[in-house]
């Protein structure tokens, strides 16, 4: 261990940010590297016009091109704490099926080379760094749990425990959102309608810059560059480790030398970053022996809803406070697949949820509420990135594979609603297609450097250390072999905790 830092993390979101707070007090001297930078606290954080509409903190650069060669607005959050700066802190576990592999339209989806049982004890860990606030036992589908959550439940406000009532009565089993906010005793959040899709002002949301990279940057060892952006990985001359990684900061190139290198860039810039890193050694790109880097990205599906009831008032304004798993295995003959979750009121500033006109926006004031409805994708090796001659990423989408699944959750979440009293419903589903001219990161998307035990079809182990390099780990959502029905983040974090054990078993540091 000659080098001036033990480890180099690539990226600070869930999944580098928290490998480096595992590392904190290891005696390891680790370099994190982040391409974005602190975002201000501000009155503009909690501002929707700012956030929402004029994208203050989104990367807009029409740096991506899609299959046809056209602009693609990326639409990143390139930020300390990645893209949960801005998320809802939903964190869930995966459900125990998960791991295993099941059927989704009769279709296999990829099992995990973990299983549930691997990461049960670092998704507790997880749950106490990010303050995970919910109620065991009220969700059907929930896996085991060696303790109970850290901190009792968001309570419902009292318009929304009505509610609750009404949709048990029509066959649903709602639960209490495990979520990560800052409730704690003397705690700083004050449940406002500004968490999901913003930065928070007062830092009470459990992110990775507040929970992850300050209290790593506490240990002397932990360093962090900001505006630091990875760009590419030197290998020796055989080809199996590692030894430098070159970033471009303020414009000029410097190169950083480490024993293990950690990225964890995102699914987009991760493979970007390996498949830029082609080499005479790997001469399609670092770990892209069996052409799998880039592959199998997974998009979810999502539809938000709008729902205004006819009578009964619902003013309450705090977003993700429950969630349905009713549709988390298939009932009867229906195909309906995926999870529903509590939106608050997120709109009307924000397109294409924006009720039509004064008078509607005024019910849905008075009377409405928006909810979240995912499906996951299957991976499919068409769905891609890839470096264009010119340098820039694509982002390429295969023949369409949906089946009905999504659209029956629809209809299915809908019927319910109407029952229940919600007169006017609307939303958009977003499509992912080669026409799609902008992506955004909160679609949880996932794969492109996919976990398996076969390098022909995967490019990082279960280690998450990438095939055929001694010293080089993932620890993303790009790692994900399939996607669930679940939010990620969580589950990001707690995999990179388990890799941080392993690196730190495998690369132990030279101690003075
Ligand atoms: C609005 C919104 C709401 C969401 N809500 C939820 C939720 O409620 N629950 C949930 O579980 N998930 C949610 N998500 C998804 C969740 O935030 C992501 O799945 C998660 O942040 C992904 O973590 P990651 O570590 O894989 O990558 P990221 O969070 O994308 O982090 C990657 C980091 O790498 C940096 N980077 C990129 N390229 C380079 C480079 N070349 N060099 C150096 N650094 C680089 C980026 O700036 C970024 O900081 C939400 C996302 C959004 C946007």
């Amino acid at each position: 261990m000659g080098n001036a830092v033990d480890v180099i993390v690539a990226g600070t979101g869930p999944g580098g940010g928290t490998l480096a707070y595992a590392l904190r007090g290891s005696g390891a001297r680790v370099l994190m590297l982040e391409r974005g930078d602190f975002v201000p606290q501000e009155p503009q954080n909690w501002d929707r016009t700012a956030v929402l509409v004029r994208h203050r903190y989104k990367d807009l650069g029409k740096n991506w091109i899609n299959a046809g060669g056209q602009a693609l607005m990326s639409m990143a959050f390139h930020a300390v704490g990645g893209q949960s700066k801005f998320y809802g802190g939903a964190l869930l576990r995966m459900r125990k099926g998960d791991f295993e592999g099941r059927e989704q339209e009769d279709e296999p989806v990829s099992a995990w080379p973990i299983s549930y049982q691997d990461l049960e004890p670092y998704y507790a860990q997880a749950e106490r760094i990010y303050w995970v606030h919910g109620a065991a036992g009220e969700d059907p589908t929930e896996p085991w749990r060696s303790g109970s959550f850290p901190f009792p439940p968001i309570p419902h406000e009292a318009e929304t425990e009505q509610l609750m009532g009404a949709f048990r009565h029509h066959g649903w089993t709602p639960f209490h959102l495990p979520i990560g906010i800052d409730r704690r005793p003397g705690g700083r959040c004050i449940v406002c309608p500004t968490c999901d899709g913003f930065p928070c002002q007062i830092h009470a949301k459990a992110d990775t810059e507040v929970c992850c990279v300050r209290p790593a940057l506490e240990d002397p060892n932990i360093e962090l560059l900001t505006g630091a952006q990875a760009h590419r990985l030197r290998t020796d001359a055989g080809g199996r480790r590692v030894v430098a990684i070159e970033v471009v900061r303020n414009g000029q190139s410097f190169e950083h030398e480490a024993d293990v290198f950690v990225i964890a860039c995102g699914v987009y810039e991760s493979p970007a970053l390996l498949m830029r890193s082609a080499n005479d050694r790997h001469p399609g790109g670092i770990g892209n022996g069996s052409d799998t880097v880039g592959r199998n990205l997974m998009f979810k599906q999502m539809t938000m809803l709008t729902a205004i009831h006819s009578e009964v008032p619902h003013t309450g304004t705090f977003h993700k406070t429950w969630g349905v798993h009713d549709f988390y295995a298939p009932r009867g003959s229906s195909k309906a697949y995926g999870v529903v979750q509590s939106s608050g009121k997120l709109f009307p500033a924000r397109s294409p949820n924006e009720p039509p006109d004064a008078a509607t926006q005024a019910a849905f004031a008075a009377r409405g509420m928006n909810l979240l409805l995912m499906t996951p994708s299957r991976a499919e090796r068409e769905n891609r990135i890839r470096i264009a001659p010119d340098g820039r990423i694509q982002v390429m989408f295969g023949p369409e594979q949906r089946g009905t699944a999504h659209a029956e959750l629809v209809d299915a979440v809908k019927q319910t609603l109407v029952k229940v009293g919600y007169g006017e419903v609307f939303g958009v589903t977003r499509p992912y297609d080669n026409k799609v001219r902008w992506l955004w990161p909160g679609t949880h998307v996932a794969g492109s450097l996919r976990m398996g035990s076969n390098p022909a079809d995967s490019v990082v182990d279960a280690a998450c250390r990438v095939h055929g390099l001694d010293n080089l780990y993932v620890v993303d959502a790009s790692v994900f072999p399939s996607q669930p029905a679940v939010n990620p983040a969580l589950t990001i974090a707690a995999n990179a905790l388990r890799v941080a054990d392993g690196i730190m078993g495998r690369h132990p540091p030279a101690r003075p």
